[in-house]
């Protein structure tokens, strides 16, 4: 199964992600994680992707383009994979169709998670994340069981440079102004089924496993 994940910042996008990659085993191809990583080890992309990524500004599409053509080509995904936060510009989505149509392959789905815009920055601003695993939670909604601290691997939580209410607040007006266009290009193709994600987390998923 090849799978968009679409939604705004903060939409829920990685912990439905998460649960995607594993109930129907495709990996978790998330841009802007591999751009971190990047940033991380140093390596020639992420020098090319910081500056934007600090200033809450996409990366150029050349760029993003050429690391997904990469990912797509790994043995992993070729029973499958879920795409998450690409593409984010009609550019990139034409850029995909070319690319899956020169490997033979066609997006099955693309799912929208759907959230009024005014719950965003209050979820986004209570993100944390687990810098180990990369697993997120929120200081409201989905709190780990010890203040601070990752379930899974006992790390000290961080929040995220671009989850500071400033940067927030320009990745949202940068990413509604993207979004509409991508939702109206793949809702042409039929392609896109949208999901209320102002839900429960597990409510949300069941709706998404309903739809697939
Ligand atoms: P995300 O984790 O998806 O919110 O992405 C964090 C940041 O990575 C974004 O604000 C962009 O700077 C960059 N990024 C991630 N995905 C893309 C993409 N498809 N195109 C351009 N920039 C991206």
């Amino acid at each position: 199964m090849n799978l968009i994940l679409m939604g705004l910042p903060g939409a829920g996008k990685g912990t439905q992600a998460e649960k995607i990659s594993e109930v129907y085993e495709v990996p978790h191809i998330s841009t802007g994680d591999m751009f971190r990583l990047a940033i991380k080890e140093g390596t020639d992309l992420g020098k090319k992707a910081k500056s934007f990524m600090d200033q809450g500004a996409l990366v150029p599409d050349d760029v993003t383009i050429g690391i997904v053509r990469e990912r797509l080509q790994k043995d992993d995904c070729q029973k499958g994979f879920l795409l998450d936060g690409f593409p984010r510009t009609i550019a990139q989505a034409e850029a995909l169709d070319v690319l899956l149509s020169e490997l033979n392959k066609h997006i099955d789905h693309v799912i929208h998670i759907d959230v009024p815009q005014e719950k965003l920055v209050e979820r986004l601003s209570g993100r944390r994340i687990c810098p180990t695993c990369g697993r997120a939670y929120h200081v409201l909604y989905n709190p780990p069981a010890k203040e601070g601290i990752c379930d899974y691997d006992g790390a000290q939580l961080i929040q995220r440079d671009d989850d500071q209410p400033e940067t927030v607040k320009k990745r949202l007006s940068v990413n509604l102004e993207q979004t509409q266009p991508l939702l109206d290009f793949y809702k042409q193709k039929g392609e896109l089924v949208a999901v209320n994600g102002d839900q429960a987390i597990d409510q949300v998923f069941a709706d998404i496993q309903e739809k697939l």
